[in-house]
Protein backbone atom coordinates (compact mmCIF):
# COMPACT_ATOMS: atom_id res chain seq x y z
CA UNK A 1 0.00 0.00 0.00
CA UNK A 2 1.28 3.54 -0.97
CA UNK A 3 2.49 5.99 1.63
CA UNK A 4 -0.17 8.59 1.50
CA UNK A 5 2.21 11.43 2.37
CA UNK A 6 5.62 10.45 0.13
CA UNK A 7 4.54 7.98 -2.07
CA UNK A 8 6.92 5.17 -1.02
CA UNK A 9 4.94 1.77 -1.78
CA UNK A 10 6.37 -0.26 0.97
CA UNK A 11 4.59 0.61 3.84
CA UNK A 12 4.11 -2.03 6.69
CA UNK A 13 1.32 -3.15 8.68
CA UNK A 14 1.81 -2.64 12.48
CA UNK A 15 -1.31 -4.16 13.43
CA UNK A 16 -4.48 -5.77 11.80
CA UNK A 17 -7.68 -6.41 13.88
CA UNK A 18 -11.03 -7.23 12.94
CA UNK A 19 -13.71 -4.03 12.56
CA UNK A 20 -17.46 -3.51 12.26
CA UNK A 21 -18.59 -6.95 14.00
CA UNK A 22 -15.87 -8.84 11.79
CA UNK A 23 -17.06 -6.94 8.19
CA UNK A 24 -14.45 -4.97 8.12
CA UNK A 25 -10.24 -5.54 8.76
CA UNK A 26 -8.22 -2.43 9.54
CA UNK A 27 -4.70 -2.20 9.53
CA UNK A 28 -2.38 0.33 11.03
CA UNK A 29 -0.04 0.63 8.39
CA UNK A 30 4.08 2.69 9.14
CA UNK A 31 5.85 4.18 6.39
CA UNK A 32 9.66 3.50 6.97
CA UNK A 33 10.46 5.86 4.46
CA UNK A 34 8.88 8.73 6.06
CA UNK A 35 7.51 7.71 9.76
CA UNK A 36 3.90 8.71 8.56
CA UNK A 37 1.27 6.24 9.93
CA UNK A 38 -2.06 5.74 8.56
CA UNK A 39 -4.98 3.33 8.35
CA UNK A 40 -6.52 1.08 6.03
CA UNK A 41 -9.84 -0.82 5.79
CA UNK A 42 -10.63 -4.28 4.50
CA UNK A 43 -13.89 -5.44 3.35
CA UNK A 44 -14.72 -8.31 2.02
CA UNK A 45 -16.96 -7.85 -1.91
CA UNK A 46 -18.56 -10.72 -3.37
CA UNK A 47 -16.47 -10.44 -6.14
CA UNK A 48 -13.18 -11.06 -4.79
CA UNK A 49 -14.61 -14.38 -2.96
CA UNK A 50 -12.78 -17.63 -3.89
CA UNK A 51 -13.73 -21.13 -3.33
CA UNK A 52 -11.96 -23.68 -2.59
CA UNK A 53 -12.92 -26.85 -3.73
CA UNK A 54 -12.43 -29.90 -2.28
CA UNK A 55 -9.73 -31.35 -4.31
CA UNK A 56 -8.20 -27.85 -3.61
CA UNK A 57 -8.72 -25.83 -6.74
CA UNK A 58 -10.10 -22.55 -6.38
CA UNK A 59 -12.43 -20.51 -8.89
CA UNK A 60 -14.08 -17.09 -8.30
CA UNK A 61 -17.25 -17.39 -6.54
CA UNK A 62 -19.72 -17.08 -9.06
CA UNK A 63 -23.90 -16.40 -7.27
CA UNK A 64 -25.42 -17.34 -10.43
CA UNK A 65 -24.20 -20.88 -10.15
CA UNK A 66 -25.11 -20.66 -6.11
CA UNK A 67 -28.30 -19.18 -7.33
CA UNK A 68 -29.01 -21.80 -10.29
CA UNK A 69 -28.64 -24.82 -7.72
CA UNK A 70 -31.19 -23.08 -5.23
CA UNK A 71 -33.76 -22.07 -7.48
CA UNK A 72 -33.09 -25.94 -9.08
CA UNK A 73 -33.56 -27.35 -5.44
CA UNK A 74 -36.49 -25.37 -5.17
CA UNK A 75 -38.69 -26.04 -8.30
CA UNK A 76 -42.23 -26.11 -7.97
CA UNK A 77 -42.37 -25.25 -4.35
CA UNK A 78 -45.00 -23.09 -3.34
CA UNK A 79 -42.35 -20.10 -2.25
CA UNK A 80 -42.67 -16.71 -3.59
CA UNK A 81 -39.66 -15.67 -5.84
CA UNK A 82 -39.23 -12.88 -3.92
CA UNK A 83 -38.18 -14.80 -0.72
CA UNK A 84 -36.02 -16.85 -2.39
CA UNK A 85 -34.37 -14.07 -3.45
CA UNK A 86 -33.86 -12.75 -0.20
CA UNK A 87 -32.30 -16.33 0.77
CA UNK A 88 -29.96 -15.96 -1.88
CA UNK A 89 -28.67 -12.45 -0.96
CA UNK A 90 -28.53 -13.57 3.19
CA UNK A 91 -26.37 -16.68 1.91
CA UNK A 92 -24.22 -13.91 0.01
CA UNK A 93 -23.77 -11.52 2.48
CA UNK A 94 -22.91 -14.50 5.53
CA UNK A 95 -20.41 -15.76 2.81
CA UNK A 96 -18.98 -11.89 2.43
CA UNK A 97 -19.25 -11.61 6.50
CA UNK A 98 -17.00 -14.42 7.02
CA UNK A 99 -14.03 -12.38 7.11
CA UNK A 100 -11.79 -14.48 4.64
CA UNK A 101 -12.16 -14.30 1.22
CA UNK A 102 -11.10 -17.86 0.40
CA UNK A 103 -14.40 -19.92 1.48
CA UNK A 104 -14.14 -23.73 1.27
CA UNK A 105 -17.05 -24.84 -1.02
CA UNK A 106 -18.00 -27.22 1.31
CA UNK A 107 -18.54 -24.04 3.83
CA UNK A 108 -20.96 -22.69 1.24
CA UNK A 109 -23.06 -26.25 0.86
CA UNK A 110 -22.96 -26.19 4.40
CA UNK A 111 -25.21 -22.82 4.97
CA UNK A 112 -27.46 -23.58 1.61
CA UNK A 113 -28.51 -26.77 3.45
CA UNK A 114 -28.94 -24.72 6.98
CA UNK A 115 -30.59 -22.01 5.22
CA UNK A 116 -33.10 -24.42 3.03
CA UNK A 117 -33.81 -26.75 6.10
CA UNK A 118 -35.19 -23.58 7.78
CA UNK A 119 -37.31 -22.69 4.90
CA UNK A 120 -38.55 -25.73 2.79
CA UNK A 121 -37.83 -29.40 4.02
CA UNK A 122 -38.47 -30.85 0.54
CA UNK A 123 -36.58 -28.33 -1.03
CA UNK A 124 -33.73 -29.08 1.29
CA UNK A 125 -33.84 -32.89 0.82
CA UNK A 126 -32.99 -32.40 -2.81
CA UNK A 127 -30.25 -30.22 -2.51
CA UNK A 128 -28.96 -32.32 0.37
CA UNK A 129 -29.01 -36.01 -1.50
CA UNK A 130 -27.33 -34.57 -4.70
CA UNK A 131 -24.98 -32.48 -2.20
CA UNK A 132 -23.58 -35.41 -1.36
CA UNK A 133 -22.77 -37.23 -4.67
CA UNK A 134 -21.64 -33.34 -5.02
CA UNK A 135 -19.21 -33.76 -2.54
CA UNK A 136 -17.58 -36.56 -4.32
CA UNK A 137 -17.36 -35.29 -7.95
CA UNK A 138 -16.32 -31.78 -6.64
CA UNK A 139 -17.81 -30.38 -10.08
CA UNK A 140 -20.75 -27.71 -9.60
CA UNK A 141 -21.74 -28.18 -13.12
CA UNK A 142 -22.36 -31.95 -12.63
CA UNK A 143 -23.89 -31.44 -9.34
CA UNK A 144 -26.54 -28.55 -10.60
CA UNK A 145 -27.18 -31.13 -13.69
CA UNK A 146 -27.57 -34.10 -11.03
CA UNK A 147 -30.24 -31.56 -9.18
CA UNK A 148 -31.88 -31.18 -12.42
CA UNK A 149 -35.41 -33.19 -12.33
CA UNK A 150 -35.10 -36.31 -14.13
CA UNK A 151 -36.73 -36.16 -17.47
CA UNK A 152 -38.10 -32.22 -16.98
CA UNK A 153 -40.83 -32.51 -18.63
CA UNK A 154 -43.49 -33.03 -16.45
CA UNK A 155 -44.68 -29.37 -15.99
ZN1 LIG B 1 5.92 7.80 3.60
Amino acid sequence: MRCPFCGNVDSQVKDSRPAEDHVAIRRRRFCPACGGRFTTYERVQLRDLVVIKNSGKREDFDRTKLERSIRIAMQKRPLDPERIDQMISGIVRRLESMGETDIASKVIGEIVMETLARIDTVSYVRFASVYKNFQAADDFDKFVSELRPQGGADE
